[in-house]
């Protein structure tokens, strides 16, 4: 479950953030994430993890908000940016899968609310 690891280095970077904030922060109350829908992550899973991860850390009772970000890709047959839902799925218009991802493999903190 490499979600549960996601959240144990998510912790970890934002603990460090905390610590050299000045003054240093003593809680993180809300944290919001940005997850692509082709980043591979399951966001049940992160939901999951993300309270586990948080046990004795700055964020322990954190409130852990996600924002998802649609797959895109430029499709080279159609020369046009098209949606995908996911990394398997053929180009919405030709049906082929000869395209670049261009969006929708983030993994990010946007922002963090602190006390
Ligand atoms: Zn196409």
């Amino acid at each position: 479950m490499h979600e549960l690891t996601l959240c144990f280095n998510l912790i970890r970077i934002l603990e460090q953030t905390a610590n050299s904030a000045s003054p240093p922060i003593t809680r993180i109350k809300t944290v919001w994430l940005e997850i692509g829908e082709l980043a591979g992550i399951d966001l049940d899973a992160i939901r999951f993890s993300f309270p586990i991860a948080a046990t004795h850390s700055l964020a322990k009772d954190a409130t852990l908000k996600i924002k998802t970000q649609a797959g895109q890709a430029l499709c080279h047959n159609c020369d046009k940016n098209v949606t995908l839902s996911s990394l398997l799925a053929p180009c919405s218009i030709c049906g082929q899968y000869n395209y670049t991802i261009t969006q929708g493999k983030v993994f990010r903190v946007i922002r963090m609310e602190t006390i």
